[in-house]
Order: C-alpha cells, then structure tokens, then sequence
C-alpha cells in the first residue's frame, strides 16, 4: 500500500448553469494503491436450477434469466424462472418434509443442522463475501466484515434456541405454523436469507423462500451449503425468479406464514392478497430515519455515525439514517465536518478493499435516485456531491448531501434507498421529536448526545423499531429489528424473531 499525505481541503466548486449544485473537491490527502480481493476463490456457475427437495431440479417454466455485476455490467449467471408450477412443487415439498421429517424430529437433532449450516458459511465466508460482492455491488470490506459474518451468527444463535423453546416462552407450548413462504429484498440477500430461514427452522417449519431478481447467487451457495449439510430434503427450498413468483408464493394455499422484506409497496400487495386467508405475516417494509445530533454530542463521532449511516452499502439499507436532524447552534460545524468527510470517501470497484461506497445495484435504482437529486434541486434545496472520479462502465452514484431542506420536501420525506442525505436543522426536543415522527415511516432512528436523560426522552417518544444511541447500524441476532407504521410489523431476530413463527399453546 502507497498512502502519501497531502494537504487538501473541501473546496465547493458551483456546476455551471445548475446554482443549487455544488460538487466537492476529492480529497487526495489519502491515496491509497488498489487492494483487489481475487475473484480466483469464487466459483459461480455458468447456470443454476431450483433447490427444491434436496435437489436442483430444472423449472417446469423452462425459463432462466441473467444476473449481472452492477460494477461491469457483465453477466454473472443464468437462474431459473421459477413459475407458479415450480411454486407449487416447492411448497409441496415443504409440506413433506414438515409433517413426516421436521415437526416429528427432537429439536435437539434439529438444532444440530442448523449449527452446521452456521459453521459451513463461515469456512465459505470468503466465497460468499466475493459472491455477494459481485452480484450485488457492495464493497467487498462489508460483505467481508458484516453480511457474512452476521449471517452466520444468526444461523449459530437460532441453533441455541432450538431444543430451548420451553424457555423461550415458560409455561407456553410453541407450535410451528408449517410451511413459511419467505420474501427477500436485493440489498442483503445472504443476510436476509440467514435472517429468515435460521428462526423459522429452529422452530419447526420449512421454508420456501424466494430470492431477489438481481441478487440470487449468495442464496443459491446457501442451498449448496445446505445440500451439503445434510438437512433433510424440502425443510428449506429455494426458488429464483421475479415478482410474479413471490406472488405465486404468497397467493398459494399450502403456505402458513409469509415472511416478506421489501418496499412498502409491495408490502400493501401482499397484506391485500392474504387478508381474509388463515396466512400469518410479518412485514419488514421501507424506512426515512431520522439521525439527531443535539448540541452537547461528540461531533467527530456523530460525524462519522452519520457518514456511516447513510453512505454505508451505497444507503441500500433499509433503516439508512437519510433525514439528519442537527441542532441549530452546530450546524454549520457539522455541515462543514460532513463535507469535509465525504469528500474522502472513495467510490469505486467493489471488489477493491480500500472502497467506501460500491456500485448502485441496478440500473433502475440508479435511475430512482437520479429522479430523487433532480426532484430535490427542483424543490429548492442545496445539493453537494463529493468529487470522487467514477469508473466507466457501471451504476454509479457519488455520496451526496442536500441542506436547505424543508420537512415538506419529497427527499425528507420519501425512501430514497441510496447514498443521499437530507439536512433539516432544529431548537428545542419537543421539535425535534414532532419532526423526526412526521414520517409515514417507523423503521430506526439515531440519537447522538451526551446526556443520558436525553437518550431516554427521545427514544421513549420516538416512533420507530430501533433507536440506536450514540452509534447507528449496529446489528446483532439477539437484538429484535422490525417497525412501525408503514415500515411493516413484526420482528425479526432475537427472541421476538422466533416468537413470529409458532403459536404459543397452554401446556
Ligand atoms: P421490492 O421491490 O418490494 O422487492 C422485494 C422482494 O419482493 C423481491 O424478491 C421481489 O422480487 C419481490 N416481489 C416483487 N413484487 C412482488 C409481489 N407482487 N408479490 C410478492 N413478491 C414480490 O423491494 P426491493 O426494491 O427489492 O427492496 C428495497 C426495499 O426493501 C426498500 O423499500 C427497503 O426499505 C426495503 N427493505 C426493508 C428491510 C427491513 O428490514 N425493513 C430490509 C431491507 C430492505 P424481484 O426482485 O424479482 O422484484
Ligand atoms: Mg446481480
């Protein structure tokens, strides 16, 4: 590594012809030479079928579709369309497996796999962090350090609690629902994937769960690990495809419980498609946090959460920190500090370590998120984008921050879902707090403050599924994560996430 170190500051520079726009210049104090990691250690298949009892089987649609690299545009693979016959064959193999394998087997024995399955992602873990970093655009150093890592926690902490359900819930017997059909969104497909086959398994359902179009691959090594692992055939199945396949998924008669992470929209459709039916559900929806830095917080910190909190995973992150709420006396200071900062983040090749920010996962994301910057400018708000040199080819969107934002504007108040931060500034708490819940969202929120009473105060009146003090996107598998309001219901993870997949009988 070469790090030569100049001296460099912020210096705005006005877009000719655009007044609201001002691009920062890069810092190149820092310039660091490139660290690839190696695509040599991953092994991706020119073609992948359905994992469907315990085999790849070919779809009955006879239809495969292309997953490519956002970072090269290049194709990766080909994966089954799954079609409503593949659907059906999936949920009747989980059906199977549940009423003459998994609900009859001692849950200890249960939770030996579950363990294995854990220990398998971690001896892959460089493989599926390549993988994942491939499919979907994220800078290697965070599938590396957390995608993976914490998929694999969730399948060891779900393991624990296997043979343990009667302390879970005392006094309670916990019965499985059956057969979960299981959603997931393209920003952590491993993750979410561990996040929902771990809990549901652990306490005696299958799974039929159904990957992102954009991102199947990760899910698809998981399958392997998992032939590998010797779970009995249809406990989980894992079926590729688009929306119409989740639909499928959801509107069939043999499913118990729907367990769906994605937009907000597609939340209302599936809520609409299962009213009436004796289908449970929890909904892991969209997010707008707020992110508070009162007066007496320590700035450099905050700074850097908040950097952090939104830029982290190119903001597709679901409880991204994208309205940042600053307390008047300091906002110039933390505007200042935030521009300076970003304007040393690196954007670039995902697969290089020294990356901050990786490609934007599809073409229509970036197209979403460049509709959101006109629209912001369009209301009048302030636009500062970092200077970084983007590559050729590729999706690609520079971290960006909007001030001069009013609590009415489409970018306080929409999900973005990329890496664009609007600055609104505030007096007193109770303003803050009217503020930061005018959201038709309730998914996170960030608290920055020295004072202790003050942490209690917001979160107490906050509302939103996770409030994160002093820190922000922190996750861990006993921590329980969902929303409010239109960002779903239910929870997952933690003691709450096995809650969501029995229902609780008196003993
Ligand atoms: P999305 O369009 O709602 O898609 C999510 C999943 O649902 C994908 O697998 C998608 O398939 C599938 N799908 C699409 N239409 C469907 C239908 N009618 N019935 C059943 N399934 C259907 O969301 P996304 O754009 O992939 O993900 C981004 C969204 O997820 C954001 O709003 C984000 O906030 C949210 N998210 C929430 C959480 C959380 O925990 N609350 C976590 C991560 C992401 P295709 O891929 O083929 O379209
Ligand atoms: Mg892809």
């Amino acid at each position: 590594m070469s790090v030569t170190k100049k001296k460099s500051r912020t210096n705005p520079k006005r877009e000719n012809g655009k007044s609201n726009t001002i691009k920062l210049k890069f810092d190149t104090s820092w310039s660091y030479a490139p660290a690839p990691e190696s695509k040599s250690a991953a092994s991706i298949k020119p073609q992948y079928d359905l994992f469907i009892n315990g085999e790849w089987q070919k779809p009955l649609s006879k239809k495969y579709f292309e997953t490519f690299n956002p970072a090269t545009e290049e194709k990766l693979s080909e994966v089954a369309d799954a079609g409503s016959a593949d659907v059906d064959k999936a949920v009747k193999a989980a059906r199977n497996a549940y009423d003459n394998v998994w609900k009859k087997m001692v849950p200890k024995e249960r939770a030996k796999y579950i363990f294995r399955i854990a220990r398998m992602i971690q001896e892959r873990a460089r493989e599926l962090a390549i993988i994942e970093t491939l499919d979907g655009g994220k800078p290697i150093r965070e599938s590396r350090d957390f995608d993976v890592p914490t998929a694999a926690n969730h399948f060891f902490y779900y393991a624990g609690w296997a043979d343990k359900l009667e302390y879970a819930f005392p006094n309670r017997k916990a019965v499985p629902l059956g057969v979960a059909g299981q959603i997931i969104p393209w920003n952590f497909p491993l993750l979410m994937a561990a996040w929902k086959i771990a809990p549901a398994i652990a306490t005696g359902n299958t799974v039929v769960l159904k990957t992102a179009e954009s991102t199947p691959l990760t899910a698809l090594k998981l399958a392997e690990i998992i032939e590998e692992s010797g779970l009995p055939p249809g406990v989980v199945n894992i079926i590729t495809g688009a929306g119409e396949t989740g639909a499928a998924l959801v509107n069939h008669p043999g499913v118990d419980k729907i367990a769906f992470t994605g937009s907000t929209d597609v939340g209302k459709i599936i809520q609409r498609a299962i009213a009436g039916t004796h289908k449970k559900a929890t909904l892991e929806l969209g997010g707008k946090a707020a992110n508070i830095i009162f007066d007496d917080a320590p700035i450099d910190q905050a700074v850097e959460g908040v950097i952090n909190g939104i830029y982290f995973n190119q903001g597709h992150v679901c409880c991204a920190g994208s309205r940042l709420y600053v307390q008047e006396s300091i906002a110039k200071e933390v505007i200042r500090k935030l521009k300076d900062r970003m304007s040393s983040l690196i954007v670039g090749d995902p697969m290089d370590k020294n990356t901050d920010i990786g490609a934007i996962n599809s073409r229509s994301q970036l197209e979403t998120i460049q509709k959101y910057l006109k629209i912001g400018r369009e209301e009048g708000a302030e636009m500062y984008e970092s200077g970084c040199p983007l590559p050729g080819k590729g999706y690609w969107c520079r971290p960006t921050l909007f001030t001069n934002v009013a609590q009415s504007n489409r970018i306080a108040q929409e999900e973005i879902f990329g890496p664009v931060l609007s600055v609104l500034t505030f007096r007193t708490d109770d303003e803050v707090i009217e503020k930061a819940n005018n959201s038709p969202y309730g998914l996170s929120a960030g608290v920055w403050t020295d004072k202790g009473s003050k942490i209690f105060n917001m979160t107490r009146r906050m509302r939103a599924g996770v409030i994160w003090a002093n820190t922000f996107n922190k996750f861990d598998p006993s921590s329980p994560f969902g929303g409010y309001k239109e960002s779903g219901f239910g929870r997952e993870g933690g003691l709450h996430g096995l809650a969501a997949y029995v229902t609780l009988e008196n003993v």
